[in-house]
């Protein structure tokens, strides 16, 4: 396969991209200065499962050194640029497979405080231009290449990953936070939402949810840093598909727009347990289709006995205000999904929550292979 320029629509798109030769500095993403060579240290005492060691990078430095040499190494198969950079100077990277007639784009990392997906996709991207095996999953390919155009952008808010990186040393709040207690709970929203309760008085977000310049000064005044939820402008993305006023939004609704994607996966993780929801309003167009690769998705997690919420898949909890993410999904003609997988916490304060007998947090690996497991299936049931 040729090199080709990212994205076949960007003809009608020519802003769709941040930088105009698509290739990004060299010191682009190397946070801390590292000469390039890996980052990630794991103690020898760490019982790390083989995918954990290969795809568990500890913050977002070291995960943008992983997709670029992963993208370097096979530059014949992959197209890989940098959409955009977050205030900080953080890349949004995006890679573009295969030449199918059907796209599909997959998303991960909205919120810095939810790890798995990116690392997931990781895997997923290593399977298909290295093929690993990650957990012993192989995937075909050639064949889903030659069926599918896959848009995967790993890790869309690389500041907040940073940030998040910066409060739990390996990126998981499970080894940090044994216990799912309230004061436990207070500092795991305090991380990701502040300085949300700062000006509100509560953790709980209120959309269109970002924050003013001056109010963002005003909280750094204190020493904290703005939540590993929001960018580095201090916004949470999910609000900002409307009005958007976010960078990293800007970037990928851009390119989704021009691409209009039969299909768009959207990779979170935070809530208990694991569950697959339709998007927040409904379509009739849609829903059957939805519905189906949810089902897909829910039979690889089955196979892989990886426990999830196996309930009939419901729209996404619909916040007061019109501003929610998976709205313009519908509106650009794509089928949405979105994906929360267990972060190993006993999370059970949101509307998402459903109690269900036996069900545990999961551990970081099983955490890794839902996202990696959830990809696969979702590739396979669209090819
Ligand atoms: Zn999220």
């Amino acid at each position: 396969m040729e090199r080709r320029d990212f994205l076949g629509a960007l003809a009608a798109a020519p802003a769709a991209l941040g930088l105009a030769g698509g290739r990004m500095p060299e010191d682009a993403g190397r946070g801390g200065g590292a000469a390039g060579g890996e980052r990630s240290t794991r103690g020898d005492y760490l019982a790390w499962s083989a995918e954990e060691r290969d795809y568990w990078f500890f913050n977002a430095g070291d995960g943008l050194d992983r997709l670029r040499r992963l993208a370097d190494r096979h530059c014949a198969a992959a197209d890989f640029r940098e959409l955009a950079r977050s205030a900080s100077g953080l890349p949004v990277y995006g890679f573009r497979l295969g030449s199918g007639p059907r796209p599909v784009a997959i998303l991960s990392g909205m919120h810095g405080c939810e790890p798995s997906g990116p690392r997931g996709v990781l895997a997923f991207l290593d399977a298909l231009l290295g093929g690993a095996r990650p957990f012993g999953r192989p995937l075909d390919a050639a064949r889903l290449l030659a069926r599918l155009t896959l848009l995967v952008f790993p890790l869309i808010n690389p500041g907040g990953a940073e940030r998040f990186a910066l409060h739990f040393p390996d990126s998981w709040h499970g080894t940090w936070i044994p216990d799912w207690n309230d004061a436990n709970a207070a500092r795991f929203y305090a991380e990701g939402n502040e300085p949300c309760k700062f000006f509100y008085g509560t953790y709980v977000k209120q959309a269109p949810m970002r924050f003013t310049p001056d109010q963002i000064a005003q909280w750094e005044a204190t020493g904290h840093v703005i939540g590993s939820s929001m960018t580095d402008q201090g916004l949470d993305m999910w609000f900002d598909w409307d009005d958007t006023h976010g960078i990293e939004t800007r970037a990928l609704k851009q390119i989704l727009a021009a691409v209009r994607p039969y299909c768009v996966l959207d990779f979170h993780n935070f809530m208990f347990p694991t569950e697959v929801f339709l998007p927040t309003i409904p379509s009739a167009s849609y829903q059957a289709d939805e519905s189906a690769l949810a089902a897909a998705i829910h039979a690889e997690w089955r196979a892989r006995r990886l426990l999830f919420n196996p309930r009939p898949p419901r729209g996404y909890p619909k916040p007061p205000e019109k501003y929610y993410e998976d709205a313009w999904f519908h509106q650009i003609g794509a089928r949405c999904l979105i994906v929360e997988f267990n972060g190993g916490m006993l999370a059970t304060a949101g509307a998402e929550y459903e109690p269900i007998p036996g069900m545990r947090a999961l551990t970081r690996r099983e955490s890794l292979e839902s996202a990696y497991a959830a990809a696969c299936a979702l590739a396979e049931a669209l090819a």
